[in-house]
């Protein structure tokens, strides 16, 4: 539209040019004209008045005067030749200033028609535009025909709508207010159901906490008979007891390996509880002949053969490692010669007693807790070498000074020296490993101190129960003292001076230890001097009445090494020998 009214003014603005132009012309033509008449009637009235003149001396010549009169006239008839020729040389110049006026004016018809020309175009050009501007006009009036019945139905339309918005608008207050009574009630339901879920929670808690006290008072009475039980199932197995552990040999088609007999057990025929070693004797009649002698035969509450794992000793043991958790004072020992699986059975990092024990330990003091126990755990980790005490957790950079145990405490105690609190499994997997570096770091090829000590990792277990108002109502004071011991072989003069020293050392504190587990088994507790040996006196708080002990005896299946098995056996033959028989009339079973 704008490019429309833009064509219409140039359009209208060359028409008024044109004509402008054509005026102009015209003007200038007539002017032209007028001045080119104008001279040509000045020179013919000069011309004229002159002829009058020449008239009028002619008519003066011939009335006045003859001869003076003729030379006049001559003059004057030159005069008037002069005239002449002025004249026609003006008519000449005015000739020509009229064909130069002509040529003027034949251009200035040309450029008329030049004009005309373009006018003509122009305003063909301006009819062109003109259709132009009619069609658009016309489609403007279409459109705007168009526009103005649009306008009108749309205006019809809105008169509808309106209508219908109204109505909506009605109908969307009526619903509003049923929303809002309806989020009244809604909240009022909701304050109701709060209410009522409150009460179902109260009661629902009052429900669980009483059947959660009576089940918790239940589970103390459970626990309390499982302790009973348990205590009494301990009391029949004895307060020493001796285990033996067959190391598996390294190559079992080798001829020569002792040839075991064992023996299955009356009570449970999985389990081995006895075993037979065949022995010669030189024949009395054929002197250097050697025939089969008497059999050389054991009984234990357990033989573990070369089949077992260290998980089937711990299954056995696990229940002494409980008792300690009730209080009980426990002591479990590994003896043999050294390399009969002491170590093995007692510290191996996957299975090893030790790294159950501590599994079992902090598992239960979560599991009592619940049933109201509050337990700690403290260690320590001890040597014995050469009759001193060394405390296994302290620097080996300086020489080690040796403790003094307190002869005469209720509880062990150390002079100046305190037990690590053990707050979670991983504080004891610490200490273990420390105790552990510590004493092979004392250890070279040649002189292995470690075969030659014995190393006890006591744990202190103290248990507290209180009442509802914080007072303690229960405690356990548990002791639990794993004891790997120094190989048990007989001293061996070939290893030197020293160590044959050591040997014997190590041997006389054995061969006391039996002494004392033999006295404590006969039930005799006088006259028993712990003071004799560090071991002993180490481990008296944990020997005494109520204690319980667990000698595990470790033997090689080695053909070479059967002396010292022999004689591991007969120790460990010694010790349980010595256990009372085992009363089952006075056991009462709670049910
Ligand atoms: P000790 O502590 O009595 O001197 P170790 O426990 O160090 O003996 O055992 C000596 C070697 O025998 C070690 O290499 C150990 O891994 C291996 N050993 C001991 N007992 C067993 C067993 N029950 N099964 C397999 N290997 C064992
Ligand atoms: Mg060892």
């Amino acid at each position: 539209m704008d490019k429309l009214a833009d064509a219409e003014r140039q359009v209208r603005n060359l028409g008024i040019d044109i004509q402008d132009q054509q005026k102009r012309h015209d003007r200038y033509c007539e002017d032209i004209k007028a001045d080119y008449e104008r001279k040509m009637r000045t020179k013919i009235d000069d011309y004229e008045r002159e002829m009058d003149k020449v008239a009028k001396l002619q008519q003066e010549f011939e009335e006045k005067c003859g001869a003076e009169a003729e030379a006049r006239l001559d003059n004057l008839s030159s005069e008037n030749k002069e005239l002449r020729s002025a004249l026609e040389r003006q008519k000449r110049d005015h000739e020509h200033e009229m064909r130069l006026l002509n040529i003027d004016l034949d251009r200035q018809s040309i450029r008329i028609r030049d004009f005309e020309d373009s006018l003509r175009r122009s305003e063909e050009e301006q009819r062109a535009l003109q259709a132009h501007i009619d069609e658009n006009l016309k489609t403007i009036d279409r459109l705007r025909k168009r526009a103005e019945d649009a306008e009108e139905s749309l205006s019809k339309d809105k008169g509808h709508l309106g209508g219908q918005i109204s109505l909506l608008s009605q109908k969307l207050d009526i619903s509003s207010e049923k929303i809002q009574s309806l989020e009244e009630l809604n909240k009022a339901v909701q304050l109701e159901c709060e209410r009522r879920l409150q009460e179902i929670e109260l009661a629902a808690q009052k429900k669980i906490d009483e059947e959660t006290k009576a089940l918790r008072d239940k589970l103390i009475k459970e626990e309390e008979r499982r302790h009973k039980l348990f205590e009494q199932v301990q009391e029949l197995k004895g307060n020493i007891r001796v285990m033996c552990r067959i190391k598996p040999p390294a190559d079992k088609s080798s001829d020569a390996l002792i040839k075991f007999n064992t023996r299955a057990s009356e009570l449970d025929e999985d389990k081995i509880d006895g075993l037979t070693i065949p022995t010669e004797r030189e024949d009395f009649r054929m002197p250097g002949k050697m025939i089969p002698g008497e059999p050389k035969e054991f009984s234990f509450e357990r033989v573990f053969d070369d089949s077992c794992t260290n998980k089937d000793v711990f299954d056995e043991i696990s229940q002494l490692v409980q008792s300690v958790m009730d209080g009980k004072k426990v002591c479990i020992f590994c003896y043999g010669q050294t390399g009969s699986g002491k170590t093995y059975t007692m510290s191996r990092k996957e299975d090893g007693i030790i790294p159950r024990t501590q599994e079992m330990i902090f598992g239960e003091v979560d599991r009592l807790k619940v049933l109201g126990w509050e337990y700690t755990v403290e260690g320590s980790y001890l040597e014995v070498y050469q009759d001193k005490l060394y405390d296994l957790l302290a620097s080996r950079s300086a020489k080690p000074e040796p403790l003094m145990v307190d002869p005469i405490s209720e509880e062990l105690n150390i002079k100046g020296h305190s037990f690590t609190l053990l707050k979670e499994e991983k504080d004891l997997d610490e200490m273990v490993r420390i105790a552990d570096n510590n004493r092979h770091t004392a250890a070279t090829a040649m002189n292995d101190r470690s075969s030659r000590s014995h190393s006890i990792l006591v744990l202190k277990i103290r248990g507290v129960k209180k009442n509802e108002d914080g007072e303690i109502i229960k405690t356990r004071k548990g002791t639990l003292n794993l004891i790997d011991l120094a190989g048990s072989e007989s001293p061996d003069k070939a290893r030197g001076e020293q160590i044959y020293k050591e040997g014997v050392e190590i041997n006389s504190s054995l061969s006391y230890l039996r002494t004392v587990l033999s006295r404590l088994g006969q039930g005799k507790t006088e006259g028993v001097d712990f003071r004799s040996y560090t071991l002993t006196q180490l481990l008296r708080p944990s020997l005494g009445k109520g204690c319980r002990t667990l000698m595990f005896v470790m033997v090689s299946p080695l053909k070479e090494n059967e002396n010292e098995t022999i004689r591991s056996l007969e120790f460990a033959k010694d010790v349980s020998d010595t256990t009372p028989p085992k009363h089952t009339s006075n056991v009462q079973i709670f049910s």
